[in-house]
């Protein structure tokens, strides 16, 4: 969520925060601002709205000189989306500037406690508590200061500080917020994520909770919670810049689609070995699966529509019930969960709070706990006991697409590599082997052949609401199909379980309503026809999505857009890809910021 970003080296800083917070810009963010320190004077600029604003503020930098600074994203948690409430925040004596990712929950305890001891406020924040602490306990050394600071803090924070009384130096720490260091030659770095390192440096240092740091230009030293110095693993980031570019496409979410089928390809092709699927990562949880009675997925948002995908072929192939649980609820429902239990979390970047929090919940139950993630490293990566990586990629506009095709992809691998240990798996293993390998090419397919989405959109665009209709794995293409619809394009879409809709929806359907019917589970076909009948008959538009073959379609849709023949226990893999372009044009006709959707944020590190 949002971004912080601090520099220290011999160059100028601020052009060099604004570079890193643009980089940031796809986390999501209301406002941003930058502090720079020349010699031993701080200057604060801060902005409402886009890093172009605080660009122009500051002349891009070259108006606040100084070689060590930090900047930040706000995605307002408290307080409106003001100047006043953007960071950095300055302490009363002006000797520090914060930059803080996070929510500080006993915020107002520690407000009315510093107003008693007449300490200012200048915002509705609750970051701003932090900084007045920090003068509170400064007493010459800034380490201390931090120390007994964050001894005072409940809650998430990555914060950046610098402090007057030391030029040249930045200051991060981290609790429950993602914070990683950035090692240069003649500089250092710290960030949110890697994407705002990589111009830089390809060397980084993952803070872990209750850690912090003190960079200079030519030192970076690490301190746990106690302010004991410890010495931490340097790693090496291996994607290139232009992963994190934009290489010709009008928007990262339009080259994230496109570079689906290669994402899944990356996330399938290494794993499928000797006639099977092998996840070295798994190697102790295999022999256990024969004790397991029971399967949660658990994740937020499209990832959790990527576990409703997964059930089927879990629950199919493997012979274990499968509940999907949304995270911010399994957190607080006393999940039923024991050593019989797996748990598996889905989350692309790794540090969603409410995933990582119900990931503990369960595995202080008892449960064994599997997570499938994007970001190596990251929090939720490092709290289960195994780790499957997706291998998608920076994915860079908010609303995911590949994340999610290959979290889905991943689960459909999890199903046949379960099914296979439990001995479940019959004759058609080669079968479905083949079609796993094959996913690649079908997505490709499914992105060739509908060049008519781009006028669809120009159809449907106006429409007050969109309805997604399916059943069984086209229900759960359905529910991230309407998800991704409105994250982008602002568009009321509701996903219907087809044959829900005569328990109450139908009465929203009236002439000239759209409706997206998916039909590409064979099985169920049948009875998805007749519902679109129903629908039809009072008067809807139909634009239906179903496989290459079907032919009963023809009289029933008014539009349709096609996948290729795929087995529907995968086939979600496939349709979801034209639902995402359906998405894209239709927020692109109604002029949506199409990767930075307003009101989301990327990684939802806050509850
Ligand atoms: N809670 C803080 C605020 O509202 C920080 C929000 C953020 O993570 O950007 O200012």
């Amino acid at each position: 969520m949002c971004g912080i970003v601090g520099f220290t080296g011999t160059q100028d800083a601020a052009p060099i925060l604004l570079d890193g917070l643009k980089k940031l810009e796809y986390r999501g963010y209301d406002s941003a601002g930058i502090a720079v320190m020349d010699q031993k004077t701080i200057s604060v600029n801060k902005v409402r709205g886009r890093i172009a604003n605080l660009c122009e503020k500051t002349d891009n930098g070259s108006s606040v000189p100084g070689t060590t600074g930090i900047g930040h994203t706000r995605w307002a948690t408290h307080g409106a989306p003001t100047e006043e409430n953007a960071h950095p925040h300055l302490s009363n004596d002006g000797r520090f500037a914060i930059v803080h990712n996070g929510i500080i929950e006993n915020y107002l305890a520690l407000r009315d406690e510093l107003i008693r001891e007449g300490y200012q406020f200048q915002s509705e924040t609750d970051t701003e508590v932090i900084v007045h602490l920090l003068e509170r306990y400064y007493r010459g050394n800034v380490r201390e200061a931090l120390l007994k600071t964050a001894n005072r803090l409940r809650g998430s924070y990555a914060l950046g500080v610098i402090c007057s009384e030391e030029p040249g130096k930045i200051y991060a720490v981290r609790e429950a917020s993602p914070l990683i260091l950035g090692i240069g030659i003649d500089d250092n770095y710290f960030a949110s994520d890697v994407t705002a390192l990589v111009a830089h440096t390809r060397n980084v240092i993952y803070l872990e909770d209750g850690e912090f740091a003190e960079l200079s230009q030519r030192s970076i030293r690490i301190f746990d919670c106690t302010g004991a110095e410890i010495h931490k693993k340097t790693t090496r980031i291996l994607w290139d810049v232009q992963a994190a570019e934009k290489g010709g496409y009008p928007h990262f979410m339009l080259k994230e689609i496109m570079e689906q089928p290669g994402a899944v390809r990356a996330t399938i092709a290494p794993r499928i070995k000797n006639g099977t699927v092998e996840f070295e990562e798994l190697g102790a949880l295999l022999p256990e699966l024969p004790g397991i009675r029971k399967i949660i997925i658990t994740a937020c948002g499209s990832a959790y529509y990527a576990g409703c995908a997964g059930k089927y072929a879990l629950e199919q192939l493997c012979h274990i019930p499968v509940e999907v649980a949304l995270a911010s609820e399994l957190r607080y429902a006393n999940p039923l969960t024991d050593e019989h239990t797996l748990l598996i979390v889905i989350s692309q970047s790794g540090e969603t709070a409410d995933t990582i929090a119900a990931l503990k919940e369960c595995k202080s139950r008892g449960a064994k706990t599997l997570a499938i993630v994007n970001v190596v490293g990251s929090s939720v990566a490092k709290s289960a006991d195994y780790t499957v990586y997706t291998w998608a990629g920076p994915e860079i506009a908010v609303a995911t697409t590949k994340g999610y095709t290959t979290q889905v992809a991943v689960l459909y691998m999890l199903a046949i590599c379960f099914a296979d240990h439990l001995c479940q798996l019959g004759n058609d293993k080669e079968e479905r082997l083949d079609t796993l390998l094959a996913l690649p090419r079908l997505i490709q397919q499914a992105i060739d052949m509908n060049p008519s989405i781009p006028e669809l959109a120009k159809k449907y665009h106006k429409s007050k609401a969109l309805f997604f209709i399916g059943r069984n794995t086209d229900y759960a293409s359905a529910l991230e199909g309407a998800l991704k619809m409105k994250e982008i394009s602002y568009l009321h879409a509701e996903a219907y379980a087809a044959g829900e809709l005569k328990h109450g929806t139908i009465a929203l359907i009236d002439d000239h309503q759209p409706v997206i019917a998916l039909c590409c589970n064979p099985s169920i076909m049948e009875k998805t026809l007749s519902n679109i009948v129903e629908v039809k008959s009072r008067g809807a538009e139909v634009l239906a999505l179903t496989f290459r073959d079907n032919q009963k379609i023809l009289p029933v849709a008014d539009d349709l857009l096609f996948i290729p023949n795929v087995d529907a226990l995968f086939s979600t893999a496939v349709e979801i890809v034209p639902l995402q372009l359906l998405a894209y044009y239709v927020a692109k006709e109604n002029g949506c910021d199409i990767d930075k959707p307003k009101n989301l944020a990327k990684s939802v590190t806050v509850e």
